[in-house]
């Protein structure tokens, strides 16, 4: 089966062939970093997570095979230098704490990062940019106007492809000069601003001035990766006239396809409405993280990125606080089950069982069940990362799992192997963090063991102080088991821990 993407361009699913072998180009816009980022922006750079860890999953048996993924910092544009103005600030001074605040947040989401970051405000981008300008004049897609650049979108007869705008009517020569405009005027937009006062600037052939917004994005893509790229992705609200633009820059300097296929995720909502301060339902991931639900513990970041994660990036995302718990009770199956594994491996089913082994995985005969459901879920996302068939087959991955614990079934350490193996996969591909703990320390193994025994033996007095002594002093957590089933242990790590 091939991977098909829906393309924006198309309107459709199309199979999806990569340009070179072995290698994907990917550009993603990224922030401009004149604020935190909020969730609607997470949920698009969690959906661009999905689509890096997937490709890589997809193509993981290509030798050093590798998702080449650009993404830019908009630290030039005019939202960061309004906001350095008001600070009074310098304007790289401003945004290098909204910078190192969005790559945090990226970290906290578990969010792999990209290849390559470029900054639109680095002299080596300017005079890249400046290139692309002089040649787009050069072949008379663009005009100087009172020393700044405009680009002429008539020169374009494609213009309005992606968004799929008519735009014949408002091309009548009218010019913007802000980055972000109406969503229905077809005007020339602005490549190079002739500089104001109050504004950082650079020396052009035209003057002192600096880029407009759109540029950085077909200047970076270009150099960073190659004139036409595999995927281009953002969220839905950058199509027009973002994506549009780049589009005409591009392939106005280069008579060749920009990018072949364009994807973008839907932005969310928030308790059914769109985020505005003004209706108090609009969170940053920090507003997120610093608040307590109702049993009073903090919203755990793994959960906020599951909920994030767990509706397909074109579908409309409704997110509550109610799935915000839902999210929290998958990741918490997703512990359970994973701790249960390294803890019977940890007690001596055999000691190394905590190590992975792709090889167990794929050969032991108990374990074709998961490998069933892992089919299944992998195809689920070549069709355009189908995530709720994926995630129902993970969840019945775990469900064949815990069947095999209560009493009889005898579970061997090659089994135990695979399942670890499976773990790191899944982790591979959602970026959950499930399987970051690797072994259970040898201290909490004789504790629990000792408690085992005492259960055994009915001694549950003694049995229940050891367990308050593992709670206390060792970062790790009993849980009993079924009956039939041993405890087993699990390290404090989420925040409902
Ligand atoms: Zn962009």
């Amino acid at each position: 089966m091939n991977i098909q993407f829906h393309n924006t361009l198309s309107g459709k699913k199309e199979d999806f062939q990569p340009i070179r072998a072995g290698e994907i180009l990917m550009y993603t816009c990224g922030p401009t970093v004149y604020d935190y980022a909020h969730i609607g922006n997470f949920r698009t750079f969690v959906f661009e997570d999905l689509l890096h860890r997937f490709l890589e999953f997809h193509f993981r048996e290509i030798k050093d095979f590798k998702v080449n993924h650009v993404m830019n910092i908009t630290d030039v544009d005019d939202k960061t230098i309004a906001g350095a103005n008001r600070d009074g600030i310098p304007l790289a001074q401003y945004t290098k704490k909204y910078e190192d605040a969005f790559i945090e947040d990226l970290k906290t989401l578990n969010i792999k990062l990209p290849t390559v970051m470029p900054h639109a405000a680095d002299e080596k981008e300017i005079q890249s940019m400046i290139q692309l300008v002089a040649k787009l004049i050069g072949n008379n897609h663009a005009y100087v106007k009172e020393g700044s650049v405009y680009f002429r979108i008539s020169e374009f007869k494609n213009y309005g492809k992606l968004s799929k705008k008519d735009l014949a009517q408002n091309i009548t020569g009218a010019r913007v000069d802000v980055d972000e405009y109406d969503k229905e005027v077809g005007a020339d937009f602005v490549l190079w601003k002739a500089t104001k006062e109050g504004e950082p600037s650079w020396d052009s052939p035209w003057g002192k001035g600096r880029p407009g917004w759109h540029l950085e994005c077909s200047s970076m893509s270009m150099k960073h990766l190659a004139e036409t790229i595999d995927i281009h992705a953002g969220g839905e609200d950058l199509i027009f006239p973002h994506h549009e633009n780049e589009i005409a820059q591009s392939e106005a300097a280069t008579g060749k396809p920009f990018v072949k296929y364009w994807l973008h995720a839907k932005h969310l909502l928030v308790n059914g409405e769109k985020m505005s301060k003004s209706k108090g339902n609009f969170f940053t991931l920090r507003d997120l993280l610093a608040k307590k639900d109702k049993s009073g513990k903090f919203y755990d970041k793994m959960a906020i990125k599951y909920a994030l994660l767990s509706t397909h990036y074109r579908t409309q995302l409704n997110f509550t606080f109610e799935l915000l718990e839902e999210a929290k009770e998958n990741i918490k199956k997703l512990d359970d089950c994973y701790f249960k594994c390294l803890s019977v491996a940890a007690l001596g089913v055999e000691r190394e069982a905590n190590v992975a082994s792709k090889k167990d995985f794929e050969n032991h005969p108990k374990l074709s069940g998961l490998r069933e459901y892992t089919t299944k879920m992998a195809e689920a996302l070549q069709d355009d990362l189908n995530i709720s068939v994926a995630l129902a087959n993970l969840f019945e991955v775990l469900r064949e799992i815990n069947s095999w614990f209560p009493g009889s079934i005898a579970i061997d350490g090659s089994q135990l192997r695979g399942v670890i193996f499976f773990f790191k996969l899944i982790d591979d591909l959602f970026g959950l963090d499930v399987s970051v703990i690797n072994s259970v320390p040898e201290r909490v193994i004789e504790m629990l063991m000792k408690i085992i025994e005492f259960r055994r033996k009915k001694e549950f007095g003694p049995a229940d102080q050891i367990r308050k002594q593992i709670n206390d002093e060792t970062g790790w957590l009993v849980k009993d088991g079924r009956p039939g089933e041993p405890s087993t242990v699990k390290k404090k790590r989420r925040t409902w821990d």
